[in-house]
């Protein structure tokens, strides 16, 4: 494991003000191996800004890259992405 590496909890906070709900339980099918996972569970790598990996094949699924404008976010590997609703 890369120390530069930390799990998709690393971004939780960055999330939560993006998106009402907490985006950590939302589950993303990787676009590279179709295996689906909880947005914690990805691999969260630093740099200029963030970007989430696939924890099993290492795919680029999520980038977050903060700026004096807002937030940029990609998804150049997530096919779907299943988000929790709120109980009502
Ligand atoms: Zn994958």
């Amino acid at each position: 494991m890369d120390e530069t590496m930390l799990d998709g909890n690393a971004v939780a906070g960055l999330l939560q003000d993006l998106f009402v709900v907490d985006m950590t339980l939302a589950m993303a099918m990787c676009a590279g191996c179709g295996t689906p996972s909880p947005i914690g569970a990805t691999h969260v790598y630093r740099g200029a800004g963030y970007v989430l990996r696939c924890p099993y094949c290492k795919q680029a699924m999520m980038t977050l890259v903060e700026g004096d404008q807002g937030v940029m976010v990609g998804f150049p590997g997530i096919r779907m992405l299943q988000m929790p609703v709120a109980a009502s």
